[in-house]
């Protein structure tokens, strides 16, 4: 595959290209990474989705089409479009499918000793330029980019959920990521549609920093019997403007993704503040993930 075009060209539709964009690789197919995949294909490239899991990727290529089909429902794209959309979304199994990527962008599972490994591998894998990046929550940037002999091309690119709506990218720099690193991410971002917000790398850094704990002590509140989940919600919706309640909100993150994110910002932080309620941390054990598993704080049967 000829990959002819500087990785940030500016530029937004396809149709308008001469020559072919640079390859994205997005490397796990969750709720994060097929959305992820959908706006990069959508603004143009070619995209290249991995995970360890056939039916995750089956089940995240049919997420971007339902998705497509929605945004031509609204109006927001043309009927014509999802067909060439899709057809520039690749599904691989093997993280050796990254090897000829611009950019590859992780959003496997928030675990520390999982995106570890993935790194050694992308590092051993990855061209030569290559940008790795992360969607990690929370995770330090710096330390991921230790992982490999690269840590100038890793950077933080934390996209917000669902990724085709949302318009937030928060930008991490770690300790050792170079000026050109995060200019051709932000430069990325803004052509994918996108607002980037550059931030620095503390645990949670800035968005999980500040949600996390609100969810936890809605959490708190359900535990010791303040109120109903569905009571919690509506007073943050009704009195705090909130378009989703903090537990329908954790519900769609994942129960799973919440609970790693707080024990990496209490390991991190070193503040029990951070500590997870007992009451999330026993929904994740007993398998209710909130939405991707069907039940959570709510059902969804
Ligand atoms: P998810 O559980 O929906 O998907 C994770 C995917 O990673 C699964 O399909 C799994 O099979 C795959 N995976 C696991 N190990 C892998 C490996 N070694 N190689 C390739 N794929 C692998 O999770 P998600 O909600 O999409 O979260 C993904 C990342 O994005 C996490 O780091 C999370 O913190 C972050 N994130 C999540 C949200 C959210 O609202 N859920 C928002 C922003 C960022």
């Amino acid at each position: 595959m000829a990959d002819k075009r500087p990785l940030e060209y500016v530029g937004t539709r396809t149709a308008e290209y001469a020559t072919p964009l640079e390859r994205i690789a997005v490397i796990g197919a969750g709720q994060m990474g097929n959305g992820i995949a959908h706006v990069f294909a959508q603004s143009g490239f070619p995209v290249t989705m991995i995970d360890v899991s056939a039916a995750a990727l089956e089940k995240g290529k049919s997420t971007i089409a339902k998705n497509l089909e929605r945004q031509v429902k609204k109006g927001s794209l043309a009927e014509n479009a999802p067909a060439d959309i899709l057809g520039r979304v690749t599904t691989e199994t093997s993280l050796e499918k990254a090897s000829d990527a611009a950019l590859i962008i992780e959003a496997a599972t928030e675990n520390v000793e999982l995106k570890y490994k993935i790194f050694a591998d992308l590092d051993r894998v990855a061209r030569p330029g290559a940008i790795l990046a992360t969607n990690t929550s929370s995770i330090s940037i710096t330390d991921i980019a230790r992982q490999t002999k690269r840590p100038e091309n890793v950077v933080g690119m934390h996209f917000m959920n669902p990724v085709p709506v949302m318009k937030l990218v928060e930008i991490i720099r770690g300790l050792a990521t170079s000026d050109e690193t995060t200019h051709r991410v932000v430069n990325l971002a803004s052509q994918l549609g996108k607002v980037p917000v550059e931030v620095n790398d503390y645990p949670g850094f800035v968005a999980n920093r500040i949600l996390m704990p609100m969810i936890n002590e809605a959490v708190f509140c359900v535990m010791e019997g303040v109120g109903t989940p569905k009571a919690i919600d509506e007073v943050m919706q009704l009195g705090m403007n909130h378009p989703m309640g903090p537990l329908a909100l954790a519900d769609f993150i994942g129960l799973d993704t919440c609970v790693a994110i707080l024990e990496v910002m209490h390991d991190g932080l070193g503040n029990p503040k951070y500590a997870p309620c007992p009451l999330l941390k026993k929904y994740v054990a007993a398998g209710w993930l909130g939405r991707k598993s069907g039940r959570g704080f709510y059902s969804y049967s």
